[in-house]
Parts: C-alpha cells; structure tokens; sequence
C-alpha cells in the first residue's frame, strides 16, 4: 500500500463486508464508501432513522471499560478500535462507514481483515493536503501505576509495556515506529486476548457474547486454549500497540510524537488524546509536509526526569 503523508486519501472503490460484534454477538453488514476532502472518517448507523453520523474522533468517545465505543446524540458504534488502526496505516483521512448495527465485526481478533479490505479498495490520493499533530513538549497522563509518557519526535513511535500475572504473558515490552510495511507484518495480525475466568463473568453479565477462539486468544490459568496456539511469542503486547494505533487513529490527524505506555488501556489512551488534542503548547498543528521537512532536536531519554503530569 503507497502513499504520500502529505495529501488527504479516501477509498477508490466501495467495498462491504459483514461479521459478528464480539460483544454484542450480533450480526452485522458494513458498507465502506469514499468521502470526500475534509470529511473525516465518519460512522452512519443506516440501521437507525435519518442514518445518524457518529465522526471517528476521540471527542466523541462515550465508553472504553471494555473497547473503544464513539457516540453522539444517543447513537453509538463500539469496538472500533481495530478498524480505526487499519484505516489510519492505509493512509486514509476521509471514509463513510455505512453500519446497521452497534459494534463492528470482530472478524479474527486483530487488524489483518481490515487491512486486507482497505487494500482492496484501494486509496485514492484527494486534491487537499493533511494536517499533522505534532508533540512539542513532553507530559504524562497515569492512573494508578499505569501511564503514558509523551515525548516530542520526528515520528510516531510506541513503547508499549504489559505485565500479567500468567506464564505465557508476564512482562512484555515492544518498540514500534511507525511504518505500513511493519505493522502489517508485526503488529496487524495480533488478536485481541482474555482470560477464561474474565470471559465467564463478562458473559453472565450479556457481554463478550461473540467471542469464540476464532476471533480471541483465551488463555486459562497456565495455557492457552486456542487449538492453534498463539501467532507470535508477545502476541499480547503486539495486540496492545495496535490498540493503541486505533486508539491514536481517533484523533483527525496523524501524530508525530513518541510514547511510552505501561500497563495502559483504552480509557488512559483517550484520556492521552484529550490531552494531545486540547492543550495547547503541548502540541502543534502543522501542514504534513512542513512537519515532516523540520527536523527537531533527537530525542534523549532522561530516566531520573518526570514529565509533568496532566490533571485528569
Ligand atoms: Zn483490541
């Protein structure tokens, strides 16, 4: 997939695909359509009367305890997370995402299927060009030991650090820089994971009800239980990193900057972008194209120093 980070893309070719919410259980059919500059990438629930618009952003986040659900005016679409991911690496800054239901396919777990439709549509380069959002001085958001550290960089690089008390996961750590070509290959396939004793109590309470081994690694107290094993050794910390690519994809425009994560999720994510986004001296619009012709200072870690802490 080629494209220039300077210019606004959308899809060439309407494309649909159908599948089951891993939460709601329910079936659904989703319908990708071009849009055109400026547009964003926007949900319509054509399920509900006057086909209502929820925008993919991160001010429109209603509910992260268990995935990424975006909402306005009553009208939400969950679990868009591994989309978001894939549209981002794609490229693309305008799409209509036609739904009729509440929560997007789950399809295998991970970002790969999204990825593999995207390119069969095709992107399509817009006559407009691309803002860019690029950290300026370093910050942290935490809650309880877990935090996001933010520091300025040339490029979006991630460090992102798990630690579960189980055999098979532990303490994971993986750094990535933004690159298709690696997130397809590294980081796109990864499912999203649970733990047996999770997935029992979330059903009983009517949630998790699409989740199978078919679009989720469960892990019991000392194995895994998907017959074919995991897809990589640290499939977990990898699933978190695309998390939080999708996570990031929420905000309207690519981010340069770089982050180290530590035990983080979907709330702290949006919690990051709340802070990126609506601060200002923390961040900076700029064309794509100037951003990425300056070069900045390089980065140097200081492991003593601690980056001021944004309020909740
Ligand atoms: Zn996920």
């Amino acid at each position: 997939m080629r494209y220039d980070l300077f210019t606004q893309h959308t899809i060439r070719a309407e494309v649909r695909f159908g599948g089951t919410g891993l939460h709601s259980g329910a079936h659904v059919h989703v319908r990708l359509r071009p849009a055109p500059p400026d547009h964003g990438v926007v949900f319509y629930r054509v399920d509900v009367p006057g086909t209502p618009a929820v925008p993919a952003r991160y001010d429109h986040v209603v509910d992260t305890s268990l995935a990424t659900v975006i909402g306005k005016d009553g009208v939400s679409v969950s679990t868009v997370e591994h989309f978001m991911a894939a549209v981002r690496v794609a490229g693309l800054d305008n799409l209509r995402v036609e739904i009729d239901g509440v929560e997007m396919p789950v399809l295998d777990g991970s970002a790969k299927p999204f990825l593999e439709i995207l390119q069969n549509a095709g992107v399509k380069a817009q006559r407009a060009s691309k803002q860019c959002l690029r950290v300026q001085r370093a910050f942290m958001v935490s809650e309880g030991d877990a935090y996001i550290k933010v520091f300025p960089s040339d490029v979006l690089r991630i460090c992102y650090t798990i630690d579960f008390p189980h055999p098979l996961v532990g303490r994971q750590a993986l750094t990535w820089s933004f690159d298709p070509g690696s997130f397809a290959r590294d980081v796109a396939s990864a499912r999203t994971f649970g733990f047996l004793r999770d997935v029992e109590s979330l059903q009983s309470r009517g949630l998790a009800l699409g989740g199978s081994l078919e679009n989720a690694v469960v892990f019991d107290d000392l194995n895994v239980l998907n017959p074919d094993g995991l897809r990589y050794r640290d499939e977990c910390v990898r699933h978190k990193v695309l998390d939080f690519v999708g996570d990031l994809g929420l905000c309207p425009f690519p981010v340069f900057g770089s982050f180290e994560a530590y035990k983080a999720g979907h709330a702290l994510h949006n919690r990051l972008l709340r802070a990126l986004c609506e601060r200002p001296g923390y961040v900076r619009f700029m064309p794509a194209a100037a951003a990425s012709a300056r070069r900045l200072m390089p980065l140097r870690p200081n492991l003593y120093w601690k980056p001021p802490v944004v309020p909740a």
